[in-house]
């Protein structure tokens, strides 16, 4: 999710994540289902201390991890869950929203959505047509800008590096994690 739609979410109900919530990594489509579930919580009695440890997503849906355990909690959690199946996880759609695996990777999205991710699009990138095959310098420029946002916010410390297959053709993506991992996409 783009950084400034978390940040929406820690600055509006700071009482429920920690100081150091650790882990926020789901598309920016299921934002207002997290909004208005932490509006419902914000609103509820919760048991001291209570806070989200964890949104992310897990086998194509959203998972949330709260502690301490409570039940009433767990069940609106778990109904935010089951609520994303029907969610594009990219744009927020409920209509033509599919479940699907590309590349070992489970995932719920609109039929639109689904074509830009199996054209390779990756979260983020939706500006970017596929069809466009060549690239132009400013484009190039964007797209590592975004990249280097991306890359710190999922693995902090990391760099992207665009590889050229000519002038204007993309090749792939180098990234380096904090430990000097490489992977390339
Ligand atoms: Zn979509």
């Amino acid at each position: 999710m783009r950084k400034e739609l978390k940040e929406q979410i820690l600055t509006e109900f700071p009482k429920l994540f920690g100081e150091h919530f650790p882990s926020f990594d789901c598309g920016d489509g299921w934002f207002q289902l997290i909004y208005n579930l932490c509006g419902t919580l914000a609103i509820l009695t919760l048991p001291e201390d209570y806070k989200i440890l964890a949104i992310k997503q897990k086998y194509g849906g959203l998972c949330l991890w709260g502690d301490p355990y409570n039940e009433e909690i767990t069940e609106l959690l778990y109904e935010c869950e089951q609520a994303s199946l029907g969610v594009c996880e990219r744009c927020g759609t409920t209509q033509g929203v599919k479940y699907f695996i590309h590349r070992g990777w489970e995932q719920v999205a609109c039929h639109p959505c689904r074509k830009m991710i199996k054209a390779g699009w990756q979260e983020g990138c939706a500006e970017f047509s596929p069809v466009e095959k060549e690239i132009t310098r400013d484009i190039l420029k964007l797209i590592q800008v975004r990249l280097d946002s991306l890359i710190q916010d999922r693995f902090p410390g990391g760099t992207a590096k665009l590889v050229l297959a000519s002038k204007k053709e993309l090749s792939h993506i180098m990234v380096k994690d904090a430990e000097g991992r490489v992977f390339a996409c």
